[in-house]
């Protein structure tokens, strides 16, 4: 065979209507738009979505972008807020907080991070914490909200934004920009799978006895794994002795009017509580362990830590952990099929579209080459396991010892991986640089320091500049943040501004 006479494969099958569903479709008939393709997305209607999964990191609105979605009409369509970061609440004791921001925190000085130089200021002052100095926490706390425009840099320039939307109304937008390109839906439950004599999947049966045949299938069945797991038998890494968190009741409550424009995650007894603000309520939940804590406990807890429910809450159990391939023959999982690290940084939806986009940078042919899905799997498992080290590493530096749960974190098995960062961390306060990281410096920055956990010393490189030109430059930088914030809209006049201005270019 010639380059020019390569097989491509044009029939895509994608199994479940959830938020995984919708994104795959999304993604791929954005990426194939030019070239032959049929892709179908098959959905029970009597099997419902997890229907959580409302707080998002700011690549999604570079997804948006990708899918030429512009972010007004997302933002009225489906009830979304801004979100500008986490607020972490009795993470490292009782009555301590502290922002892991999105966007960078402060500049470098002299060519060296500035983590370090505020560190060895804040040594000899105590003067500011590490995440004064980041755009997004200025306007955080402040409850405003502001997008920089590249032609108009400004002192928030660096602060980055994403969303908290509703699941529900997600699912049904991308589910209308999916049919509006092309995609077919079948709304069908799927009990049967045959296979080719190689071991990949050749179709779907449905309940109703059709056969849907297809080249190439995504699983975004979520935790039933219908494909990769029950079809193709992949088994499962389990995390849980690194993660031991399995369970969570959610509930709907009321919006009291202000909407916060971060995610705010408190430390409770047997794990943590999410409150995610929204334009018309406010979605909560309680990750916990069910080791320690019983339903009944957990559920009685949420209901007391939160103001006029409206739903009646909703357990939904999981284990932590990762598909051991991703992808194997003529299937990818995306979802909760492939993999869950608990909802704690909001990593969930960016792994459906890094799969997505991984997936359509590896587009294979016809013949399906082993190295390329080989590659597929040892970046993804690699993306996986940095972000179980950022979130274990929560956990793992807390001081509280208030609880059987809290103090087995005291003696938790850490992956050698996070060990070998916390031991790097802990001698000058420098930091792994893995490409593939999701989570940047600054983001390990505020979570460590957050958390109490210091070097034992500073970088020596920074003992070249002037440490009075240095706090000079923080005065003034902090000071000049805190104007620019209060100069800007509150976080929900700018939604109802942004909200208004969309149904009047509509109307
Ligand atoms: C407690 C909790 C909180 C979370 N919070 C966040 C968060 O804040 N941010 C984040 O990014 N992620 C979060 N997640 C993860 C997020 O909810 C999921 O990653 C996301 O919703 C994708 O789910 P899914 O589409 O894979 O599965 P699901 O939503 O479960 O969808 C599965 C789909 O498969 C279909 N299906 C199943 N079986 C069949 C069948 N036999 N035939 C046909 N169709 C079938 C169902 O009808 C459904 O449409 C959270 C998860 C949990 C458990």
């Amino acid at each position: 065979m010639t380059m020019n006479e390569v097989n491509s494969i044009t029939n895509y099958v994608v199994v479940g209507g959830g938020t995984a569903g919708w994104i795959s479709a999304a993604i791929l008939s954005k990426a194939l738009r030019n070239q032959p393709h049929k892709i179908s997305v098959v959905e029970s209607p009597d099997i419902p979505t997890i229907g959580v999964g409302e707080a998002t990191i700011p690549s999604f609105v570079d997804l948006l972008e990708y899918l030429q979605i512009p972010l007004a009409e997302f933002v009225a369509k489906t009830g979304a807020t801004f979100k500008l970061g986490i607020k972490f609440v009795d993470w490292k004791q009782k009555g301590h907080h502290y922002w892991h921001q999105f966007g960078e925190v402060g500049n470098k000085i002299d060519g060296v991070d500035f983590y370090q130089h505020w560190l060895k200021h804040h040594l000899t002052t105590q003067k500011y914490e590490f995440t004064d100095f980041s755009p997004a926490v200025a306007l955080a706390k402040q409850h405003k909200f502001f997008i920089s425009s590249p032609e108009h840099p400004t002192n928030l320039s660096k602060s980055t934004f994403a969303l908290h939307f509703d699941a529900s109304k997600v699912a049904k937008f991308l589910k209308q920009y999916c049919l509006s390109h092309g995609v077919e839906y079948v709304p069908a439950k799927v009990c049967d799978v045959t296979k080719h004599n190689d071991g990949s999947i050749y179709s779907l049966v449905t309940d109703e006895g059709k056969e849907l045949e297809g080249d190439f299938f995504f699983d975004c069945s979520g935790q039933r794994a219908l494909l990769i797991g029950k079809a193709l038998r992949v088994g499962y890494t389990n995390w849980q002795h690194h993660l031991p968190v399995n369970s969570a009741i959610a509930v709907q409550s009321e919006s009291r009017g202000e909407i916060p424009p971060y995610t705010e995650s408190v430390a409770l007894e047997h794990g943590w509580r999410w409150r995610i603000p929204l334009q018309e309520r406010i979605g909560n939940g309680y990750v916990y362990c069910s080791d320690f804590c019983s339903d009944e406990n957990a559920r009685q807890t949420l209901l007391a830590n939160i103001e006029r429910p409206t739903s009646e809450p909703r357990k939904i159990t999981f284990t932590t952990g990762v598909r051991q391939k991703i992808w194997d023959k003529n299937c990818v999982a995306v979802g909760l099929s492939s993999g869950f690290l608990e909802p704690l940084e909001s990593t969930s939806i960016y792994l459906v579209m890094r799969t997505m986009l991984k997936f359509v940078q590896s587009l294979p042919s016809a013949q399906l080459f082993q190295p390329t899905i080989d590659e597929f799997n040892r970046l993804m498992v690699n993306e996986y396991e940095y972000i179980r080290d950022f979130i274990i590493l929560h956990y793992c530096v807390s001081e509280r010892q208030d609880s059987d749960f809290w103090r087995m974190w005291q003696h938790m098995e850490l992956p050698d991986s996070l060990k070998y960062k916390l031991e790097l961390f802990k001698c000058q306060g420098r930091l792994m640089d893995n490409y593939y990281d999701l989570f940047s410096h600054e983001s390990w920055y505020a979570v460590l320091e957050g958390m109490g956990v210091r070097p034992r010393s500073y970088d020596p490189a920074i003992n070249n500049s002037d440490d009075m030109l240095v706090a000079q430059a923080l005065d003034k930088s902090f000071a000049a943040l805190q104007v620019s914030a209060s100069k800007c809209l509150d976080h929900k006049d700018y939604l109802d501004k942004l909200i208004a201005a969309f149904y009047r270019a509509t109307a």
